[in-house]
């Protein structure tokens, strides 16, 4: 079942409850008080020819004049009769109605003739002691008429019985019709409710019918770059388009990176193999090359199997970061490690003047010992790839109250303000043109920011120009193991 119909029937379902609560109590109550009032009349009638009859032996009540029908438009038959139940005397207004036996109500009483119309049973009245009065029920040529009698005693002997008796078939009528109208009027609206609850259900979820269909076109289509059409309404369903159009932007972004990262990741990987195929083949084909030739092809194919090798595990460690891994952290002391890193840095690419400035006791961070180190030599590879030979790399270690931080000086040619957005980018190079010479897939720095985001620091550039490039390691004061020494220079 649909959640449109489903509210739907939910709203005809309650409405209906509540119209039959609210329309019965109304019935009932309006019903009830009408024939009540009609049993009030019948007995203010008979008490009227019962006084008469008490104190003058007969009741002018029973005559033409005051007998006739009332203001109200209440037909009143009064009848009267002997002790033994004779009738003696009954009212011009009576139609003929057929003698009754007075004393048959007061043997067995009468329910209240409201019950007659109603769709259940009201719990009865409690019945009254006095059993010289009681009401009663006749059926006349199908109609009903009620009767009130009164036994007249006197010095405990029945003397006589008096009758008052009025038809019901208007009453009778008129409750029928309001029960009708009643249930017209509940059938009406609740079929209008449900029209109105339909069309509104229908409305209220149209942003979700179109989610479901975009969902769907887009699971047909595998088109991420569709949108979901947005409404101008502000409530939560309204904005289900647009957080699923976010989501949509989210995804096509994460795909299209996935793309581009398999795409770069098999040129990068292809590169070096076609150097190394090529190689391979030509020693193949001229086994007779002199050695110097044939060692000039080995150390090219040796070269590229070592930055094969590195791609392949830069790949591994950006797939690794994707999944989610995280660093194992511990305290580490950032200079001894910065430390290990220039003398690597140097033992790899002697042609720059590396210096460390740095407090003379351990500056203590909380980190990954190798993954800290790589960060450092990605920074001094790169200053040293993109600087001229012989100038110098500048490292420098302070802590003060904000943290700690490690800056990585370079006298070399800037990166173009173009590039900045995107150097932290894998596969992303301010000046592809130098690739080969550098040797660089991109990857470095792309690396060095999920280690720093892994430490709880902060990978920037602070400076970059013509004079050349600080890239700035910022370890806040809450990563920054408390206890590490104070400022002080240092030589390494
Ligand atoms: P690569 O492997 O190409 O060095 P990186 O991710 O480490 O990749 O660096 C991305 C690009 O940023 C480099 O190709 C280079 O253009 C630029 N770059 C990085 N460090 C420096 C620097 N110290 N000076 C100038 N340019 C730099």
């Amino acid at each position: 079942m649909t959640l449109r119909l489903r509210l739907t029937l939910w709203y005809g379902t309650l409405l209906t409850l509540a119209l039959t609560a609210v329309g019965l109590v109304g019935y009932v109550a309006s019903v009830r008080e009408q024939y009540l009032t009609l049993d009030r009349v019948l007995v203010t009638s008979a008490r009227l020819v019962e006084t008469g009859i008490r104190r003058s032996g007969r009741s002018y009540a029973l005559e033409a004049d005051t007998a006739g029908p009332g203001k109200d438009g209440i037909v009143m038959v009064l009848r009267s009769y002997t002790a033994s139940g004779v009738l003696l005397d009954r009212s011009p207004t009576d139609p003929g109605l057929p003698e009754t036996r007075p004393r048959d109500p007061l043997a067995s009483p009468a329910p209240p003739a409201y019950q007659e119309v109603l769709p259940f049973t009201l719990p009865l009245p409690v019945a009254s002691q006095d059993n010289l009065r009681a009401y009663g029920t006749l059926s006349v040529n199908g109609q009903r008429w009620r009767r009130y009698v009164v036994e007249i005693q006197r010095a405990g002997a029945t003397v006589g019985y008096v009758e008052a008796l009025t038809p019901l078939s208007r009453l009778d009528a008129s409750s029928l019709h309001l029960a009708r109208i009643l249930l017209n009027v509940s059938l009406f609206s609740v079929i209008a409710v449900l029209v109105s609850g339909w069309w509104l259900a229908g409305r209220a979820l149209r942003p979700v019918e179109r989610v479901i269909r975009a969902a769907r076109s887009i699971a047909r289509s595998e088109d991420l770059a569709q949108r979901v059409p947005t409404g101008h309404d502000g409530d939560e369903v309204g904005r289900l388009p647009m957080t699923f159009n976010e989501m949509l932007g989210r995804l096509q972004a994460a795909w299209q990176s996935q793309e581009r990262f398999v795409g770069d990741a098999s040129h990068e990987l292809r590169a070096p193999l076609t150097v190394m195929m090529g190689n391979v083949a030509l020693l193949r084909r001229h086994p007779s090359l002199d050695a110097a030739e044939r060692d000039e092809m080995l150390g090219e194919i040796e070269t590229e199997t070592l930055r094969l090798s590195r791609l392949v595990e830069d790949l591994l460690l950006l797939a690794q970061s994707d999944a989610g891994e995280t660093l194992r952290l511990s305290p580490q002391s950032l200079t001894e490690i910065t430390q290990e890193a220039i003398r690597d840095a140097r033992k790899l690419a002697n042609r720059h003047l590396i210096t460390l400035e740095a407090a003379d006791q351990p500056l203590i961070v909380s980190g990954d010992r190798d993954r800290l180190k790589q960060l450092l030599l990605i920074l001094l590879d790169n200053a040293q790839k993109y600087s001229p030979p012989g100038t110098a790399v500048q490292v420098s270690l302070h802590q003060d109250a904000e943290g700690v931080r490690l800056s990585v000086r370079d006298q070399g040619g800037g990166i173009p303000e173009s590039a900045l957005p995107f150097i932290f980018d894998r596969f992303f190079r301010a000046d592809p043109a130098r690739q080969r010479a550098t040797g660089g897939a991109g990857l470095g720095l792309a690396i060095a920011r999920w280690i720093a985001e892994q430490l709880d620091a902060e990978l920037l550039i602070q400076e970059t120009g013509p004079q050349g490039t600080t890239f700035l390691l910022n370890f806040p004061a809450s990563v920054a193991v408390p206890g590490s020494s104070g400022l002080g220079l240092g030589e390494s």
